[in-house]
């Protein structure tokens, strides 16, 4: 297995086992949030001796500050491969991110999504048509079709839809499925954050109008997301925050304003520059090696994939086919014990960080781990099971991970 360049920190954590031993933690948990890359904290540590106001001061200190803010939106617009016209907001998350998108869509819009998407991209729409988890790929465009056909003339039309599930890691058909929004007049949001920490993106080739993303899942700290997309929605709707930093003229009645556009119309209130360097930073280092990382990654993937496999007891989920083209995200039902155990004796007695529940994403996980209980043919849990892998895994720990649930299925608590 090659080596890759990029280094996260906390690699090696030492965590005390139920035994009393210590082992270094195996961090399987990458789609909550994932670990630092020592690029994103270099870059705040140089700039922080240099803390100082964004777009508010003349000081060497603050015009630095400024430059470095306004570099961050450009290396992020290239991260994104975005328009020249479009716009890169920076918000707190994606789910922050999306709320802002939902607040900027022209009066009388309809958002069509599909009842399987993360809740950030599920509950911020107002007027929502849901089209149900679908059966299969065929399904996805086919139902997006008609339910496009069906909408007609209504009104202006927004697709949310995911670039790869939270839940299967799954990667959706973005490019088609905005081909067929464009074919009826709709435009296309993509939630991208767990695709975007996984695959190069390009808005541009793609044609995808909107995109949100998490810094925390991208190699960042916490704190920093981006909206990037299209300008006209986003120049006419009123300000996501009213405040300082997003007006261009107050008169003497605090009703008159004039309300700045570009960026800065959403961004009211002294922003996080420090996640903004960091983001651009993680976002600068994945797009130096991208096929090294996808090359690592989809190696473990296959590792942990085919060892799961192998287990009798346990079920993964998944909504399309065996071999659907899928990010480092696999969660799984294990028969006759509850998620939760499963996760804690993980932790407990190996060290390993998963997660277990419906991870935000209730009506998709509901259903797949209908289907998977089916195909075990045995009770599982109301929840499952997920693991997740990035940068910092190794070989090491997908093995620990396969040999902790072979105790566990074969020595149920
Ligand atoms: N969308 C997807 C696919 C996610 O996995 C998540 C987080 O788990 C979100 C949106 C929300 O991200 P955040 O909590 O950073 O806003």
């Amino acid at each position: 297995m090659p080596t890759i360049a990029p280094v996260v920190l906390g690699a090696d954590l030492p965590v005390r086992l139920s035994d009393g031993t210590t082992v270094a933690y195996a961090n399987l948990d990458y789609a909550a949030t994932a670990p630092c890359l020592a690029a994103a904290a270099d870059a705040v540590n140089e700039l922080l001796p240099w803390y100082a106001s964004v777009h508010r001061g003349a000081g060497a200190a603050s015009r630095r500050c400024t430059l470095a803010y306004e570099q961050s939106r450009q290396t992020i617009a290239d991260f994104l491969d975005t328009r020249p016209d479009d716009h890169v907001i920076f918000t707190r998350n994606t789910t922050d991110a999306m709320n802002l998108l939902a607040r900027a869509l022209p009066p009388h819009a309809t958002v069509v999504t599909w009842a399987g998407e993360h809740h950030a991209n599920l509950l911020p729409w107002p007027r929502v048509h849901c089209l149900p988890v679908p059966a299969d790929l065929p399904a996805v465009v086919s139902g997006l079709t008609r339910a496009l056909a069906d909408l007609g003339s209504a009104g202006p039309v927004l697709v949310a839809v995911t670039g790869a599930s939270n839940v299967t890691g799954e990667v959706w058909p973005i490019a088609e499925l905005a081909e067929v929004a464009h074919r009826h007049g709709a435009r296309i949001a993509v939630d991208a954050a767990q695709l975007a920490p996984h695959r190069p993106v390009s808005m541009t080739a793609a044609g995808i109008d909107y995109l949100a993303l998490s810094g925390h899942k991208l190699y960042a700290p916490f704190g920093a997301g981006v909206l990037a997309g299209r300008a006209d929605w986003l120049d006419d709707a009123a300000p996501y925050l009213a405040g300082g930093g997003a007006t261009r003229h107050v008169g003497d009645e605090a009703a008159e304003v004039q309300w700045q556009s570009g960026p800065a119309r959403h961004e009211a209130g002294t922003p996080n520059l420090l996640g903004a360097v960091a983001l651009a930073a993680a976002c600068a280092t994945l797009a130096t090696s991208p096929a090294v990382l996808a090359h690592h990654e989809q190696d473990l993937l296959t590792r942990l994939r085919d060892g799961l496999a192998a287990l009798p007891q346990v079920a993964e989920l998944r909504t399309f086919d065996v071999d659907h083209d899928r990010v480092g995200i696999v969660s799984f039902a294990v028969a006759d014990q509850r998620a939760a155990d499963v996760a804690y004796r993980l932790a407990a007695d190996h060290g390993i960080g998963v997660r277990d529940g419906l991870f935000c994403a209730h009506p998709l996980a509901r259903t797949l781990l209908a289907d998977a209980a089916e195909r075990l043919d045995r009770p599982t849990d109301r929840y499952a099971v997920r693991a997740s892998i990035g940068i910092g895994t190794t070989a090491e720990h997908i093995d620990r991970l396969l040999r902790g649930l072979r105790e566990i299925v074969t020595s149920p608590a």
